[in-house]
């Protein structure tokens, strides 16, 4: 059964259509809807058949957990309109072909609508649930194209500051032939592949096309085209300049964790204590647990420590994790899917 607020969210929404509900987060729904073809936005969406549509309630409505204030609620438009206005930005341009692409915008009496590209697949979060843990090669196709959409990010002077499994979404491979079974090491040799066989990219089913999404953390540090910081012009404090500078660092950071993630099926940091996590994560601390990464390569353990580095300085950047050794070994199986 659906909860009445799912008809008040239907009613204040033109163009679209709301299906059911494929998502939440801390203050949004996500619902999948049909464009309708015969609004005047169709325009905006006649590359989708389908979309997806985060809606955000706004503070003041009746039954909202959302605090009442009037502060609150001014906060939130500016953060909405903020997540808007980037996830508008960085839609655009070449390499923007793993960040989930920004569709529409609506404002209604109680809530705000933001429609975008619908990722079939869901969370990678639930891919690692499902399946405990990926392959190299899986990893490696995942972790590929997250960079790219960072690397795409970055080069646009934005940082995302909330990359982790749950705001990964794909889109699933249709329809792989496979007469072996499904087994969870595609780097086993007992599992290789016969010559032109086709299996989905062990452990974790048909991964397709990976891309970012939730722009709700995102921060613009400087504009792309004079490279100086957002809002400034030649005023800004070193300390504001060097935050600045590290804080494309948190995205790299992030991209560490969900790489150590995936490849084991468990974060690098965690404790059921909050000031015992914090930290473990000021002082780096993590291992690769027995027997958990006994046969994970080198490669892969090296990748995960030059990300997972507590000096910012020594810390990859996203030109350093596309060049990895590991992250561009040659992956037969995915070559002949693609
Ligand atoms: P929040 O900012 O509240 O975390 P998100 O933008 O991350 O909101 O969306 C919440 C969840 O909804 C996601 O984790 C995902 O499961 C689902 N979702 C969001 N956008 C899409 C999309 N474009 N396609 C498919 N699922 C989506
Ligand atoms: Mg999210």
């Amino acid at each position: 059964e659906l909860p009445d607020e799912f008809f008040q969210e239907q009613a204040e929404l033109k163009d679209y259509l709301l299906i059911n509900k494929i998502g939440e987060g801390a203050f949004s729904r996500v619902f999948r809807g049909i464009p309708q073809k015969n609004s005047s936005k169709a325009y905006l969406t006649r590359n989708f058949t389908e979309c997806a549509i985060k809606v955000i309630q706004k503070d003041q409505s009746s039954g909202a957990t959302i605090k009442k204030d009037e502060q609150t609620k001014k906060s939130t438009r500016e953060q909405v309109m903020k997540e808007v206005q980037i996830h508008k930005l960085i839609t655009c341009g070449e390499g923007a072909q793993n960040i989930v692409q920004f569709v529409d915008f609506q404002e209604s009496e109680n809530y705000y609508y933001i429609v975008q590209e619908l990722l079939r697949g869901g969370e990678i979060f639930g891919e690692i649930v499902k399946y405990t843990y990926f392959s190299e090669d899986l990893s490696r196709h995942v972790i590929k194209q997250l960079a790219l959409a960072v690397k795409h990010m970055h080069s646009m002077g934005v940082v995302h500051r909330d990359i982790k499994p749950e705001n990964l979404l794909f889109e699933p491979i249709k329809h792989i032939p496979s007469k072996k079974p499904v087994l969870r090491r595609s780097d086993d040799p007992a599992t290789k592949l016969d010559e032109g066989e086709f299996r989905p990219n062990v452990g974790g089913g048909g991964i397709g096309v990976v891309k970012l999404a939730d722009f709700g953390l995102s921060k613009q540090i400087y504009q792309t085209d004079t490279k100086t910081p957002c809002g400034t012009v030649g005023y800004t404090a070193p300390e504001v300049v060097k935050d600045e500078k590290y804080s494309m660092g948190v995205d790299m950071w992030g991209i560490g964790c969900v790489l150590y993630t995936i490849l084991c099926g468990f974060p690098p940091f965690y404790d059921e204590k909050i000031d015992v996590l914090t930290e473990k994560i000021s002082r780096g601390e993590y291992t690769f647990l027995r027997p958990w990464w006994d046969e994970i390569s080198d490669g892969a353990k090296n990748c995960v420590r030059k990300l997972l580095e507590v000096n910012p300085d020594k810390r990859y950047r996203i030109d350093d994790l596309l060049n990895d050794e590991w992250l561009n070994t040659y992956d037969a199986v995915r070559q002949r899917e693609a």
